[in-house]
């Protein structure tokens, strides 16, 4: 084991018990610099972190250090160095038996079932993106293994499809013991090493045992042939014995690549329900909650001006409201909306810079096809603007996340099964036409562009 492998195994572990918006605003960007007899330099990018790490992590990184090196003594110093050395010393640091002995320990310091407390129904705001989803979370809860079976929660990166799949798990572990979460990553190398280690049984044992199986973000199955059989299987074994299954999903199903047809029908059995982003009072809302939670309140004001800022992921939302309470708490100057226009200034230009909106997708499909706007709303079915709508319908979700309902509004009020149906027709012809490919990509270009 290497430094950065050290490292990656520290951070493994603290992963786990923290949120994943204070996971990466405190984690991202740190190495460890170097370990001598015992005295760690673990370097950060900034003096924020420098303080957060020190005042709030340092006990749990010294003691998982402690646990993987199985030194007794370790001291750790914080160095602010944002630029990490091309090469890492290779020397192994890590006697193998204290490897073996961490991945026992480390087993241990994960929840069994591979859940997070803080993922709970109580600290998830509900609004009108995700009250279907929220609702049918809920009715799962209540009924187990009958109410929808399976439930797929899909929507856009950050919009709370974790917390919602773990908060199942959270609420139904008062009633059984026999709840597995796992990323579909986990259970396909669960999968892998079952194979190399020529055994059949463990994965049954520990997948198909099991009252409520969670499977989180099950797109990364899509191509892993081997992969989908095994959870093919395991799910009618669990459907059959009405166990319940949840899965979640950044994308509708049918637009997974590489997604096995009859896995695809399984999956479409029970209900299938969309988070999107949330709407300005959602947002506020959830940053009213997270304050709460931090127990450090701040103005009206001050929550408003983030949450029209900041729109498109809850878990950016988060992080921002992180930094900036750090950076009161820290420099103990009171929360004013001056300041965190100041704090904020880098953050919040990042974030329009980066985000598109849907004028300049339709601007760029206007020009890309010589159309007009009329044309893309209106009722036409000629074959020159049918096509260039569902190009539209099809960027709308991709490059910048839009629910169906609201592409469907963008383009003339139309229909949310039309928008999906279009998505998909567009998804599916890309893999076949190469010609629509490279439009699709010469428009993507002028959008980046405009
Ligand atoms: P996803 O799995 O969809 O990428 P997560 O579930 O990891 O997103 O959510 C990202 C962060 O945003 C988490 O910290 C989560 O608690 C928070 N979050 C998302 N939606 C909500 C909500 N409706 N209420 C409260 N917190 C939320
Ligand atoms: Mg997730």
């Amino acid at each position: 084991m290497n430094l950065e492998q050290l490292w990656q195994a520290v951070l493994g572990e603290i992963e786990v018990n923290v949120s994943r918006a204070s996971f990466t605003t405190w984690f991202k960007n740190t190495f460890i610099n170097s370990l001598d007899e015992g005295n760690v330099i673990i370097c950060v990018p900034n003096i924020f972190t420098k303080t957060w790490l020190e005042k709030k992590f340092n006990q749990e990184i010294i003691n998982v250090l402690k646990n993987i090196t199985q030194q007794p003594n370790i001291k750790v110093i914080y160095k602010i160095e944002s630029k990490k050395p091309t090469s890492l010393p290779n020397t192994p640091i890590v006697p193998v038996e204290s490897r073996i002995l961490n991945i026992k320990s480390t087993t241990n310091t994960l929840n069994q079932f591979g859940l997070n407390s803080k993922y709970t129904f109580n600290s998830f705001i509900v609004g009108k993106n995700n009250e279907l989803a929220h609702a049918a979370a809920q009715a799962v809860t209540a009924n187990p293994g009958h109410a929808y079976n399976p439930l797929v929660l899909y929507g856009g990166v950050g919009l709370g499809k974790t917390h919602l799949l773990q908060a199942i798990g959270n609420e139904l572990l008062k009633q059984t013991d026999k709840i597995l979460y796992a990323t579909s990553e986990r259970f396909a190398n669960d999968y892998i090493n079952e194979i190399k280690a020529g055994r059949g049984k463990f994965l049954k044992e520990k997948y198909r045992n099991v009252d409520l199986l969670l499977i989180d973000d099950i797109q990364f199955m899509g191509g892993k042939d081997g992969t989908q059989e095994e959870f093919f299987h395991t799910f009618n074994e669990l459907h059959q014995a009405n166990k319940q299954i949840v899965v979640t999903c950044d994308r509708p199903l049918k637009t997974i690549p590489a997604l096995e047809q009859r896995l695809l029908s399984r999956l479409e059995w029970g209900m299938v329900a969309d988070i999107s982003k949330p709407d300005l009072e959602t947002r506020i809302a959830i940053l009213q909650n997270k304050c709460q939670e931090k127990s450090y309140p701040l103005p009206d004001k001050i929550l408003n001006y983030i949450a029209t800022n900041i729109e498109s992921n809850v878990r950016e939302l988060e992080g921002t409201l992180i930094k900036l309470i750090t950076y009161f708490e820290f420099n103990n100057i009171p929360p004013s909306l001056d300041s965190t226009q100041h704090i904020l200034a880098d953050t919040i230009t990042n974030f329009q810079q980066n985000s598109l909106n849907s004028k300049d997708i339709i601007q760029a499909i206007i020009k890309f096809y010589n159309l007009e706007s009329k044309d893309l709303v209106g009722k036409s079915r000629k074959k020159e603007v049918v096509l260039p709508r569902q190009v539209l319908m099809y960027l709308l979700r991709d490059e910048i996340n839009l629910s169906f309902p609201a592409i469907g509004q963008e383009i003339g009020g139309r229909d949310h099964t039309t928008v999906m149906h279009a998505c998909t027709k567009i998804e599916n012809e890309i893999k076949l036409n190469e010609r629509l490919a490279q439009e699709i990509s010469s428009i993507k270009q002028l959008i980046k562009n405009c």
